[in-house]
């Protein structure tokens, strides 16, 4: 690990000061990174994958914004720093979107979720072997301009949807695919002052800059998410489809929504995880499935069209039929829920 410069902050906007001072090309190459639970940044600073010059630990700022889950008749917000553990576990939450609860609970291990905030789950980089090994020379994200090894290399885990000849890696996050699905808002903070984003374009698709993750700033912190919740998010789920069932990234992932009127679709929210490169809202498959009614015909047109533009690697074929086979069983899955 290289030497770095440890700071404490107490409150966001020194947090801000301090990172915005440092510089970089964006927010996962600044040269200063924010500390939350640790448990991919640390990681990833032994692998020398990511080798900031500060890191500032932001676990002691006095804003309730970062810190609190709220639940109010506007809907939910979840602040940065929230534990996913907690969050997983709250009762509203459960009740109003479990399929925000659930996301949470099948990540990592409940040793992890205890640490875990949500602000650097959201930000977590991808489990892509050759990313996070630097004796491969090529990688286009951690070593712009480099070639990528995953690509004529191992590639079973890598993303059929949303790559590029630059980037095949795939977004590796269980809670982002029901954040994007139930159409969440991001609060930032930032050396400009505060924003709020459309969860939906927060992270970008690697293009020929796949070490440029996200919209955020260099210095930028998430603050919140939030969530304008309606009574028919509460027949929603997150399945996930992992090699090990005690804990495992994703190989394929479905948050799904479901507001059924009379029998029929009124609303379908699906988004896909494990198959992308970035949290996928399935919209095709929305599109094929409302007003439709829920039936073998309607979900198989959902699942083709969700994979219609997949492009497969050597190794990661098998991906196109797991995805389309999780994405109906969580369609079918939702639409039996008693709610
Ligand atoms: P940190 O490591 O503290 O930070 C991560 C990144 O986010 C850093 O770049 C940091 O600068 C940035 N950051 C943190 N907070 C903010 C903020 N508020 N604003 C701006 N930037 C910020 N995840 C899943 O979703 N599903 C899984 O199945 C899963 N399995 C796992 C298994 C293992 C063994 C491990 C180690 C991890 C696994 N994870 C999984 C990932 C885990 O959920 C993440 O490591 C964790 O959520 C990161 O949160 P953190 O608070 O520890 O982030
Ligand atoms: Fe690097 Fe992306 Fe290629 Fe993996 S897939 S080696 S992260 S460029």
């Amino acid at each position: 690990m290289q030497p770095f410069v440890f700071e404490h902050a107490d409150s966001a906007a020194t947090a801000v000061r301090i990172a915005a001072a440092a510089g970089g090309p964006s927010a996962t190459q600044s040269q200063t990174q924010y500390l939350a639970g640790g448990t991919t940044l640390v990681d990833l600073m032994k692998l020398d994958v990511m080798q900031p010059v500060t890191v500032v630990d932001i676990n002691g700022l006095d804003d309730a914004v970062f810190t609190r889950i709220e639940s109010t008749a506007a809907g939910l917000r979840l602040g940065a720093l929230v534990r996913m553990a907690d969050a997983a576990e709250n009762a509203n939450i459960r009740r109003d979107c479990p399929v925000i609860a659930q996301s949470l609970k099948l990540a990592a291990s409940q040793q992890i979720r205890n640490m875990a905030s949500l602000g650097g789950n959201v930000l977590q980089r991808t489990r892509c072997t050759y990313f996070r090994d630097v004796s491969y020379a090529a990688c286009n994200k951690r070593n712009p301009g480099s070639g990528c090894t995953a690509m004529t290399g191992f590639n079973r885990d890598h993303a059929v949807l949303g790559t590029s000849d630059h980037c095949i890696a795939t977004y590796p996050g269980d809670f982002a695919q029901a954040l994007i699905a139930l159409d969440a808002t991001v609060d930032t903070i930032g050396p400009n002052g505060a924003r709020s984003i459309p969860f939906a374009s927060l992270h970008r698709p690697p293009g020929d800059t796949p070490a440029i993750e996200t919209v955020l700033r260099p210095g930028e912190m998430i603050a919140s998410f939030r969530v304008a919740l309606e009574p028919w998010m509460r027949r929603s789920l997150f399945l996930k489809i992992r090699d090990r069932e005690s804990y495992e990234f994703a190989i394929a992932s479905a948050a799904v929504a479901l507001k059924l009127d009379d029998g029929k679709v009124a609303e379908a929210r699906i988004a896909l995880g494990g198959v992308a490169t970035l949290p996928w809202r399935a919209r095709a498959a929305e599109d094929a499935l409302r007003d439709q009614e829920v039936d073998d015909r309607s979900i198989d047109a959902a699942a083709q069209a969700a994979f219609a533009d997949a492009r497969t690697q050597s190794h990661n074929g098998f991906k196109v039929e797991l995805g389309k086979r999780t994405l109906a069983r969580a369609v079918r899955a939702a639409a039996a829920m008693n709610v």
